[in-house]
C-alpha cells in the first residue's frame, strides 16, 4: 500500500467523489488531490531546505486533509494539532517544530515567529476553482490523469516520517511521536480489511469521531481515503449537543465506524441510535479503552447487521496493532474481552520487569515489535531510548516498543490488564496523571498535585486532584483562602491544558499525606477522593 497512490488514484478515477464532509464544506478526491499540489508546491517554494516538520492547526476544516497531503508531497511531516488545545501547550508543541511556517485552517492566534497561513492564505494559495464550499464539487473530465503542479518534489517516502502525534507526557510537556510513511502503509494494509473485506468498504462512508490530534482519527481518515470512501467528520458542536449528533449520524449513511467505547456509550443513551438511523452501518472499529461487554451486548442488539471489532494499540505503534470481532460468545461469556489477534507484521512479547520473557499465559508488560512501530520522540532522544529499542535479527533491524500496558497472551490472543503507570484513559483520551500534576505545581504557590481518578463500574470517569500549598504561604492566613481555591485552580489550569484534562474537582488540602518513606500517599487520597 501507499497512500498516497491510492489517493491520486481515486484523485484520477473518480475526481467527483466525495472524499471529505464536515457540516458546511464538501471536497472531492479531484480537489483533494489538486488542492494540496498546490499548497505542496507553495510550501516548497517557502520553506526550501528547510523539511521540517510543519503544524497544521485547525478542528476538522476541510482544508485540514488538504494541508496533510500538501506538506506530505513538498517531502515534509505534517502535525495536527486541534482548535480545543490551549495557547501554551500549542506553543509549546510549535517551538519543537522547526519549520518557519504554520499552516492554519483554524484561527491560530499564539505567539510564534513563524508565519502563519491562516484560512484565507490557503484559499489564494490553492485558489477560487479548488476552494471547497457547501455541497459544490469539482468539474472534472472523470478518467483525465491529474496534473501534478508538485510532481518535482520528492515526496515523504520509506523510513521518512509522515506525521507527528503529540500525546501526554509525564513531565508536563507533550510528546511528539513520530510515525512513517512505511508504517503507515503497512497499518493500512491491515486496517483496509478491519471487520470485513476491503471491498465491501469501497466507497463507504466513514464517521470521524477523534479530532485529527489524536491517531484514532488516522484509522478513519486514511483507511476511508485508501477505500475511495467519504470521511464524515463529526465537529466537536455536534457532538455536545445531542440532537445535532443524531440529525448528523442520520444523514451521514455512514458504513463504518471509528470511535473509542466511551463514544459509543454516549450515542447509545439515545433510544434512537439503532439501525433504523443507520441503516447501512456494517462494522463498528473500537481502540483506545477497553470495551465493556455490556457496550458490546447493546450495539449487537441495536445493530444486529453489524460487525463489533475492538483493536488495541498505542499512538507509538501507528493506532492498533490488535484485532478480534466480537462474537456473541466473547460477549456473553468470558471476561474481560480480548483486544485480539496480533497484525501480520508485528510480534508481542510479554516482559517481566527484569525484561525477560514470560510464558503464555502469565501477565507483564505488553512490548510490541514490527513494522508499525515508531521511530521516537521528536527531538526527545531521552524519551525514546527509556522506551523504545532496535533489534537485530537475521540482518534485520526490528523496532521495539515497552507500551507501559500490562497483560497476557492465551491462545493467539493479547489480553489488556491496564496501565502499569499512572496513565489513564478517561472519555477515551489518554492522559498522564503526572501530566496534569505537573502543570498544577506551576500555578503560583501550589507546591505538591495529585491527581486521583474516581471509578465506576470498573471504568474512569472523573479526575480528582489533591494540592497543598508552599509551606510559606500556609499558616492561618493560608488555610483561610483555601474554601474557594478549587474552582479558581480549575481556571487557572485551563489556561494550560486542554479542557478533558481538568480535574472536575481540585481540594486544596493544609498538608499532603505522605507514606513512610516520604511520596503521596496516593493510596491515603483513592479514600478521599471517593
Ligand atoms: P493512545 O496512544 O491514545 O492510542 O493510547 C494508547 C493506550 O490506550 C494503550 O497503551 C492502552 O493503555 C490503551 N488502549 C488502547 N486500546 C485499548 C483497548 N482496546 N482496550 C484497552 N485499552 C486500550
Amino acid at each position: 500500500m501507499n497512500i498516497l497512490k491510492q489517493i491520486k488514484d481515486c484523485a484520477d478515477t473518480m475526481p467527483e467523489r466525495v472524499a471529505f464532509r464536515n457540516r458546511s464544506q464538501t471536497l472531492t478526491y479531484g480537489e483533494l488531490w489538486t488542492a494540496s499540489d498546490r499548497l505542496a508546491a507553495a510550501l516548497e517554494e517557502a520553506c526550501g531546505d528547510n523539511r521540517q516538520p510543519v503544524a497544521v492547526y485547525g478542528h476538522k476544516e476541510a482544508y485540514m486533509p488538504v494541508c496533510f497531503l500538501a506538506c506530505v508531497k513538498s517531502g515534509r511531516a505534517y502535525c495536527p494539532i486541534d482548535c480545543s488545545v490551549p495557547d501554551v501547550r500549542t506553543e509549546a508543541i510549535l517551538e519543537c517544530l522547526d519549520s518557519p511556517v504554520a499552516l492554519a485552517p483554524g484561527k491560530l492566534a499564539v505567539k510564534t515567529e513563524k508565519e502563519i497561513w491562516g484560512a484565507d492564505r490557503l484559499a489564494s494559495i490553492i485558489g477560487e476553482g479548488q476552494r471547497p464550499e457547501s455541497g459544490r464539487a469539482e468539474r472534472n473530465g472523470k478518467g483525465a490523469p491529474r496534473k501534478t503542479a508538485a510532481s518535482g518534489m520528492q515526496p515523504v517516502n520509506g523510513e521518512d516520517t509522515f506525521y507527528i502525534i503529540f500525546t501526554s507526557g509525564s513531565t508536563g510537556t507533550p510528546k511528539g511521536v513520530k510515525i512513517t510513511a512505511d508504517c503507515l502503509n503497512h497499518f493500512l494494509e491491515w486496517s483496509v480489511d478491519l471487520g470485513g473485506p476491503e471491498k465491501e468498504k469501497q466507497g463507504a462512508v466513514f464517521l470521524n469521531q477523534a479530532p485529527f490530534s489524536f491517531d484514532l482519527s488516522v484509522m478513519d481518515l486514511y483507511t476511508c481515503l485508501a477505500c475511495g470512501g467519504t470521511l464524515w467528520c463529526l465537529e466537536k458542536e455536534v457532538q455536545e449537543d445531542y440532537q445535532s449528533l443524531m440529525d448528523s449520524l442520520k444523514n451521514s449513511g455512514a458504513g463504518v465506524w471509528v470511535s473509542t467505547p466511551s463514544f459509543a456509550e454516549l450515542c447509545l443513551a439515545d433510544p434512537s441510535f439503532g439501525e433504523r438511523l443507520l441503516p447501512r452501518l456494517r462494522t463498528f472499529l473500537f481502540c483506545g479503552e477497553t470495551l465493556p461487554c455490556a457496550t458490546v451486548c447493546r450495539l449487537k442488539n441495536r445493530f444486529p447487521q453489524a460487525a463489533v471489532v475492538n483493536t488495541y494499540g498505542p499512538t507509538e505503534s501507528t493506532v492498533a496493532v490488535t484485532e478480534v470481532e466480537i462474537t456473541d460468545e466473547m460477549a456473553n461469556g468470558e471476561k474481560p474481552l480480548p483486544v485480539g489477534k496480533i497484525r501480520p507484521g508485528t510480534r508481542i512479547e510479554i516482559w517481566d520487569e527484569k525484561g525477560e520473557l514470560l510464558p503464555e499465559g502469565e501477565q507483564g508488560e505488553i512490548v510490541i515489535l514490527g513494522d508499525t512501530v515508531s521511530t521516537g520522540y521528536l527531538g526527545r532522544e531521552d524519551l525514546t531510548a527509556r522506551a523504545f529499542f532496535v533489534r537485530k535479527e537475521q540482518e534485520r533491524q526490528i523496532r521495539g516498543y515497552r507500551t507501559g500496558d500490562a497483560g497476557y497472551l492465551k491462545d493467539g490472543m493479547l489480553y489488556y490488564g491496564g496501565r502499569m503507570d499512572l496513565q489513564v484513559k478517561l472519555h477515551g483520551y489518554r492522559i498522564e496523571l503526572e501530566d496534569i500534576e505537573s502543570n498544577l505545581r506551576k500555578l503560583p504557590g501550589i507546591s505538591h498535585a495529585v491527581v486521583i481518578p474516581r471509578e465506576r463500574g470498573g471504568k474512569i470517569r472523573s479526575l480528582t486532584a489533591f494540592v497543598s500549598r508552599d509551606q510559606s504561604l500556609t499558616g492561618d492566613e493560608g488555610e483561610e483562602q483555601q474554601s474557594g481555591d478549587g474552582a479558581m485552580l480549575r481556571r487557572q489550569l485551563m489556561e494550560f491544558l486542554p479542557s478533558y484534562m481538568i480535574p472536575k474537582k481540585i481540594v486544596v488540602l493544609p498538608r499532603m499525606p505522605l507514606t513512610n518513606n516520604g511520596k503521596a500517599d496516593r493510596k491515603a487520597l483513592g479514600g478521599m477522593a471517593r
